[in-house]
């Protein structure tokens, strides 16, 4: 804790202590005595919350109350009081224990949103507290933007110091957005988070800026389900950074379109990404789309126009295009597409425009043969593969992904080409793209992809040249950082085999 302590103060002067946190009471009195001879120079807030309250803190409320009044005396200038303890606290007993500190109470709603937050709020400012604060599950952007509503509401109408926190992986990005309006604060986990949706200090700090955004901020952001894992947020907010463009991008989880089309104007939305599953679902949500989004079926690149209009794009393939044009010509060229899906049809459409052969391959060959009718190229199945050649053969399936790393679309025997290009952008260095370079053969990785039609995305919503180098550096960064942490799970399963097995 003492360690989490000093890294947390160095992000930010106002911070949490989680007592309830510390394994027992002799365990909070050490920690605290350290705190009392430190003394950082920090605004901190002592929390020891009851198991009633949804913390961990499993003594008496005596104790819980004693702990604080330590907190106090050892440098915090605020403690968080749960309702559950400062309902059955007399306010004359609070105010000699605790006489310095100044109190916030709270109250927690982890399984949904209540429906009566003026009752609630009504309830906490019952205790006499210095201010109120309301954390509650939510699980749409308008279950979030309620809460937030009646934060800036109850704040304007009664007291100052009210705080409301949406929880919840789908209410992520609102918890950023309230750090638009001046005065407002988020917890952020230095390690450990607490609390579903919780962004980490690191990414608060670094990734996301949060600490220079307000109201003149624009929003971007990427729609997915799941989302957790796109790189899209590292990649475009490097590009706002480099340009010092006053702009955000944020990961937003969406079940229900809907829910995210109704929460573009109130967030102020100015351009999104669409990721699996919602780039084929978003087409009927758009006021109007460019010609090829239109054939391809799909569109990865939203941007709001005057009036809230939503205009579509898709850039998967510029990506492509832009790779293979620099390597060879594609007019007359002779193009494999394995599989038959979105990236499938997005390269397709874009090769046969810049006239390219299509040939397609997938495993149920009714798919390919639609795909290729529509882009007037050719279908193929896949054991004649190995008596074709081909200019350049392009994995769209997701055949070598991780975790699937040993897999491989193709066999080295069935690579008859000059050049062969896989989507897939993690791992970088695929399976196929290995046997590939083995026999002497050029290879593109998805991450040149992935980067061009990110940056396409970007010159489409400000207008300017994208800054490449730092977007695609960004990109490489997360992907060295994620195939660390993918080794060191490895390493760590085989080495729990091993041990299993000697048991
Ligand atoms: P998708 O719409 O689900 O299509 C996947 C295609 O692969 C389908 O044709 C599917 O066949 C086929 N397939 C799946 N598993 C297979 C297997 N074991 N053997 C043979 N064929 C198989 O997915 P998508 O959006 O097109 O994505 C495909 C790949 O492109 C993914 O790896 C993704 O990471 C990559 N991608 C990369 C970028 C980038 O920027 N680098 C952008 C978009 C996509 P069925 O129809 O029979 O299931």
């Amino acid at each position: 804790m003492w360690r989490q302590l000093e890294r947390g103060l160095c992000a930010s002067r106002f911070l949490e202590l989680r007592l309830d946190w510390l394994a027992d009471d002799r365990e909070i009195a050490v920690f605290l005595k350290k705190l009392a001879s430190k003394r950082p120079k920090a605004t901190l807030i002592a929390t020891c919350r009851r198991v009633e309250g949804g913390g961990k803190y499993r003594g008496t409320v005596a104790k819980q109350l004693i702990h604080l009044a330590d907190a106090i005396r050892a440098g915090c200038s605020w403690y968080d009081l749960e309702i559950e303890t400062a309902s059955a606290s007399p306010a004359e007993l609070l105010r000699v224990l605790l006489p310095e500190g100044r109190r916030l109470t709270s109250a927690h709603f982890f399984e949904r949103i209540p429906a009566n937050l003026e009752r609630i709020a009504a309830n906490l400012e019952r205790t006499r507290p210095a201010a109120i604060k309301i954390a509650a599950q939510c699980d749409s952007l308008a279950e979030s933007l309620k809460l937030l509503a009646f934060g800036e509401a109850w704040a304007r109408k009664r007291r100052q110091d009210t705080v409301v926190m949406p929880m919840g992986e789908v209410a992520l990005p609102t918890r950023l957005l309230t750090l638009r309006e001046s005065g407002n604060f988020m917890y952020a986990p230095v390690e450990n988070a607490t609390a579903p949706g919780q962004i980490s200090l690191d990414a608060m700090k670094n990734l996301y800026r949060a600490d220079k955004l307000n109201r003149k901020t624009q929003v971007y952001g990427v729609i997915g389900d799941p989302i957790g894992h796109s790189l899209s947020p590292q990649m475009q907010n490097a590009g706002f950074q480099a340009r010092r463009v006053n702009a955000v991008y944020l990961p937003f989880l969406v079940h229900d379109l809907r829910d995210f089309v109704d929460a573009i104007g109130p967030l102020g939305i100015r351009g999104f990404s669409v990721t699996i599953p919602h780039k084929e679902s978003i087409l009927k949500y758009l006021d109007g789309c460019d010609p090829l989004a239109e054939a391809i079926g799909a569109v990865n690149t939203v941007i709001v126009r005057s009036g809230g209009k939503l205009y579509g794009y898709n850039t998967d393939y510029v990506g492509i295009l832009r790779s293979l044009e620099s390597r060879m010509p594609l007019p007359n060229s002779r193009v494999l597409i394995l599989g038959a899906g979105g990236a499938a049809h997005a390269v397709a459409f874009g090769l046969a425009q810049a006239g390219s052969c299509v040939y397609v391959s997938s495993r149920r060959p009714e798919k390919a043969k639609a795909l290729a009718k529509a882009t007037g190229g050719h279908t193929i199945a896949w054991k004649h593969l190995r008596h074709e050649f081909f200019d350049a053969i392009l994995n769209a399936t997701p055949v070598g992904m991780y975790p699937n790393v040993d897999q491989s679309p193709l066999e080295a025997r069935e690579l008859n080409c000059r050049l062969v290009f896989d989507t897939i952008y993690n791992p970088r260095q695929t399976k196929l793209l290995k046997l590939a370079a083995r026999r002497g053969i050029e290879t593109v990785s998805g991450v040149d992809m992935f980067v061009a039609q990110g940056t396409a995305q970007w010159e489409i919503w400000t207008g300017q040249r994208a800054p490449v180098v730092a977007m695609r550096k960004a990109v490489e960064n997360a992907l060295k950082e994620s195939e660390k942490k993918q080794r060191a799970t490895r390493h760590q399963a085989k080495r729990g085999t091993k041990s299993r097995t000697k048991i």
